[in-house]
């Protein structure tokens, strides 16, 4: 029987995911299918509802529902009940569980240049939303590491850092000078910089030339705040590489098995990316 997962959004017409999830499921030579509900927005908990009802195994959840898949579940792990929002609902006898895979991206995203497992180290996180939540969830856990959330809504940031406890901080953007010179990498978790909105313009002085700076935003590829960071010599790292990284337990979730690393992913979305663009 053909296994079926897909990705849910409002819009998801632009995501990636169907991607990723087809040509690791070609190499497989699985029998399944990843497909994409792009939706109204009222319409979220009835699509749920008939999906499951059509047999899916799961779903990938994106803007704006991640709060509301981990609302409707009936489990959730440790990273989405933290976090407050869920990317994937996996669909098991009758339950629907909750997980967040977007910390464990950014921990794909962040490893060539940290390592699997850091050190030491301070990040400066942009947000307090549930990607920022994400990867705070995920970063927390390391090694004597410091993740200090800095964003417009301080009272967000500071709520996380209580839910999360130290090493977890919580500021409002007034702060952000002061800490930049501590960082050793810097992620930007707001939607700013996406398409359609202003981009993320922030002064980096005192943040050292040779710390990487992230962006989560993938569309576009290119954000005016990477290419500023760059500008300054940092290594940057764009939005597809945690894509990629939450994608692999998703499909793990899925289909029951872990996608084959030598797939080019990055690769392909990078065609798929410029095939749009046309
Ligand atoms: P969200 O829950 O809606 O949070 C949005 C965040 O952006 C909040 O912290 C919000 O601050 C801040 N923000 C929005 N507009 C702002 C502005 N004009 N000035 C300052 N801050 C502003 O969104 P999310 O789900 O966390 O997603 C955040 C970003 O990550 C999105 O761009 C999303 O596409 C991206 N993302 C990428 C991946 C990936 O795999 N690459 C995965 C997940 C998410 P307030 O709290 O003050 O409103």
């Amino acid at each position: 029987m053909t296994r079926r997962a897909g990705v849910i959004g409002s819009p998801a017409r632009h995501s990636l995911s169907p991607t990723i999830h087809t040509a690791w499921l070609k190499a497989a030579g699985l029998n399944g299918d990843y497909g994409l509900y792009d939706i109204a927005e009222a319409e979220f908990e009835a699509t749920v509802e008939k999906l499951i009802g059509l047999g899916l195994v799961g779903l990938n959840v994106t803007v704006p529902f991640k709060d509301r898949a981990l609302a409707l579940a009936t489990a959730a792990d440790p990273a989405a009940s933290q976090a407050g929002a869920a990317n994937v609902l996996l669909f098991r006898s009758g339950a629907v569980e909750a997980f967040n895979t977007d910390g464990v991206g950014v921990r794909f995203a962040l490893a060539p240049f940290f390592g699997d497992a850091p050190k030491g180290k301070t990040f400066v996180v942009l947000g307090a939303g549930g990607a920022a939540a994400g990867a705070a969830f995920a970063l927390k856990s390391l090694e004597d590491c410091q993740v200090h959330m800095v964003n417009r809504t301080p009272e967000r940031a500071q709520a996380l850092a209580e839910r999360f406890g130290a090493p977890v901080f919580g500021h409002g953007w007034p702060d952000l000078a002061g800490l930049l010179p501590r960082a050793d990498g810097l992620i930007n978790a707001t939607s700013m910089g996406l398409e359609g909105r202003n981009p993320l313009v922030i002064d980096l002085t005192g943040l050292d030339p040779a710390a990487p700076v992230m962006d989560m935003v993938y569309k576009p590829l290119e954000t005016e705040f990477l290419l500023a960071a760059r500008r300054r010599g940092h290594p940057t790292i764009d939005g597809l590489d945690m894509l990629i990284g939450q994608a692999r337990p998703s499909f793990e979730l899925f289909f029951g098995q872990k996608p084959d690393p030598g797939v080019d992913v990055r690769a392909l979305c990078l065609a798929e990316l410029e095939r749009r663009a046309r």
